[in-house]
């Protein structure tokens, strides 16, 4: 198995963590109280979903 010849750099690691981007995926904003949530989720705030469909609170 190969094996790598030099440990990598803290300036070659941190390079190439440059493309790693900081994401939560399907955060989107309420429509009603504009608080991000998770898409296809009810709002934690609100307790809402698809306009009205209110759960509790
Ligand atoms: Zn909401």
């Amino acid at each position: 198995m190969a094996v790598p010849f030099r440990r990598t750099s803290q300036t070659r690691q941190a390079k190439r963590r440059t493309h790693y981007k900081l994401s939560m995926p399907g955060m989107v904003k309420c429509p009603q109280c504009g608080e991000y949530k998770l898409s296809h989720r009810v709002c934690r705030e609100c307790g809402s979903y698809k306009g009205k469909e209110v759960v509790s609170k």
